[in-house]
């Protein structure tokens, strides 16, 4: 099955006079979306039992969950402290993802800093490794998923998010198509693109990898150092375009959980995905 939803509650959501997270399952069900990214960007202050209630509205509700880990997680740090405060945010992470029952926690790899990038990368493999020795076997069943970034001095190209992946096999990689078309320069133009990028998963991570593949889609402003902001499928001068990936996503049958990241428009956007992929899988009985 393929899973769309939205990073978040999107700007409808308060609109519509909801107010807590734990209402969204039931109405993400109603409008037709069947998965939800918890955004714990700015920290994880989430308590046990708001998430023991989450899990069990989402099992309720039959919306798979992901929970997007704090901004503030760099693993290419060389200063000790932020790495260790980076090793604990991950592992607040991986117990509120447990606790809600999601499987799949979404990190940002982390800045280049002022050295090389080589070093920073270095780095952010040792804390890696570090990560799935010591916390990953507590929290068995969920991966942790590493982001391709959008801004240049960012780690995080596809070449990295892979190379990092290929540490362990709890790591998998978070696919951004935003970022990787804000980082490129516009370089997510059509069907070959989109495919290119998921040939050199497949190589490189499996097929089981690219067919199960955790996707952010959205939107995106940019510029010479790369991401500026978020954009929405509304303003359709910005790309990528969603268009060619559904038509592939139909034509292989994969199964993808694709998070709309649109600013303010991610449950809108998130069924506009859906429609798209329904209308190339337009003959097929099986249940986008
Ligand atoms: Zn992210």
């Amino acid at each position: 099955m393929i899973h769309f939803g939205p990073a978040g509650n999107a700007n409808s959501f308060y609109e519509a006079g909801h107010k807590s997270s734990l209402e969204i399952p039931e109405y993400l069900a109603a409008i037709g979306l069947n998965a939800y990214e918890y955004q714990c960007g700015r920290g994880v202050n989430v308590k046990r039992d708001f998430c023991l209630q989450l899990a069990e509205k989402a099992r309720e509700y039959k919306i798979f969950l992901s929970l997007h880990a704090p901004y503030f997680i760099n693993l290419g740090t060389p200063d000790p402290k932020i790495m260790e405060s980076s090793l604990g945010h991950i592992g607040k992470s991986l117990t509120a993802a447990k606790d809600m029952n999601a499987t799949r926690i979404v990190v940002h790899p982390g800045s280049v800093g002022k050295g090389s990038r080589s070093e920073a990368l270095a780095r952010a493999e040792r804390l890696l490794a570090q990560t799935a020795k010591e916390l990953m076997p507590s929290f068995p069943g969920i991966s942790l998923c590493l982001e391709t970034m959008g801004k240049i001095n960012q780690l995080g190209t596809l070449d990295e998010v892979i190379g990092l992946c290929q540490l362990d096999k709890c790591f998998m990689p978070a696919i951004d198509f935003g970022h990787l078309h804000a980082r490129g320069m516009g370089a997510i133009k059509g069907r070959e693109e989109f495919e290119e990028v998921l040939d050199r998963i497949a190589s490189s991570l499996g097929a089981e990898v690219v067919q199960n593949l955790h996707v952010h889609f959205s939107a995106i402003e940019f510029a010479k150092g790369g991401e500026i902001r978020h954009r929405t499928f509304a303003e359709s001068e910005y790309g990528p375009d969603f268009e060619p990936l559904a038509a592939i996503i139909a034509r292989d049958g994969l199964t993808p959980v694709i998070i709309s990241e649109s600013a303010g428009a991610q449950t809108e956007d998130a069924l506009a995905m859906k429609e798209l992929v329904q209308r190339y899988r337009i003959g097929e009985r099986e249940d986008v």
